[in-house]
């Protein structure tokens, strides 16, 4: 399995995928440290350094995120030597949303992406945990891709797996969810100890599915080393079977992402 996941800078790729195509990734943490509102068993980034549930704000933030023309800076010159984009995507290790200025962040690289390849979608791959609050959900606003997580249907699953910060709840969250209009669900299904796979989690999952009615799920097993080892690989055969369930069972499209 490759190494964890640590990004050095603020962009890398392209990487290409099925549904975004060739996406440029923009990594809004500061270097060395995974900042995060959650610290998910199965994380491709590894244990989370500074796990908060609110963003940074400009006075009380005590660790360097990159300013919102440095990251205009990088963007520009990415997108002079990377062709053809289909999406430009906050994602990173950790979460995009906590940067101070995130809905700044968001439109410079609207702005430059306009400039230079108006054809590229700026989207965001967010934990979803601060969408309750003012700064992080005017940045996801802006976004014209808005992918976010859900492990769980049920709180008990919801702490267990991704660990969030202490204020943290996922009824909330998953109220706001189904009021946010076009957005695409990211679910993490594991297996083991703790898991969301089978039973009374897999139906709570499936139920909160069905409340918040996303324009698609995308439903993904972990392929990394994981922070937690006794997480286990869920089989693409049962990604397949689940997907079929759940579509069967909310109307909503639901894919396999691999
Ligand atoms: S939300 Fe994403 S970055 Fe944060 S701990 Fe979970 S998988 Fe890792």
């Amino acid at each position: 399995m490759p190494a964890l996941i640590m990004y050095p800078g603020i962009m890398y790729g392209p990487v290409r995928s099925r549904r975004l195509g060739l996406s440029l990734g923009i990594n809004l943490l500061p270097v060395g440290r995974k900042v995060c509102s959650f610290n998910c068993v199965y994380c491709e980034c590894g244990d989370t350094t500074e796990l908060l549930d609110q963003a940074y704000d400009e006075q009380g933030r005590r660790t360097t995120f990159p300013s919102v023309e440095a990251v205009r800076d990088a963007v520009t010159e990415a997108l002079q030597t990377h062709l053809a984009l289909d999406a430009i995507t906050f994602a990173g290790h950790g979460e995009p949303t906590l940067h101070p200025r995130f809905p700044e962040v968001v439109q410079a690289v609207k702005e430059v992406r306009d400039h230079w390849q108006p054809q590229a979608r700026v989207g965001v791959l967010s934990s979803a945990a601060l969408i309750m609050r003012p700064r992080p959900r005017a940045g996801i606003d802006l976004c014209e891709l808005r992918m976010m997580k859900l492990d769980a249907g049920d709180e008990e699953t919801f702490q267990a797996i991704d660990r969030p910060a202490d204020n943290i709840r996922l009824a909330p969250i998953i109220a706001e969810l189904a009021r946010m209009p076009n957005i695409i669900i990211q679910t993490c299904l594991i297996d083991g100890p703790v898991q969301n796979v089978r039973g009374a989690p897999w139906s709570a999952l499936v139920q909160a599915v069905g409340v918040i009615r996303p324009q698609y799920v995308q439903l993904y097993a972990i392929d990394r080393p994981t922070p937690e080892p006794w997480v286990q690989k869920v089989s693409r055969e049962t990604l397949h079977e689940r997907a079929s369930d759940m579509q069967a069972r909310t109307g909503v499209p639901v894919e396999v992402y691999e």
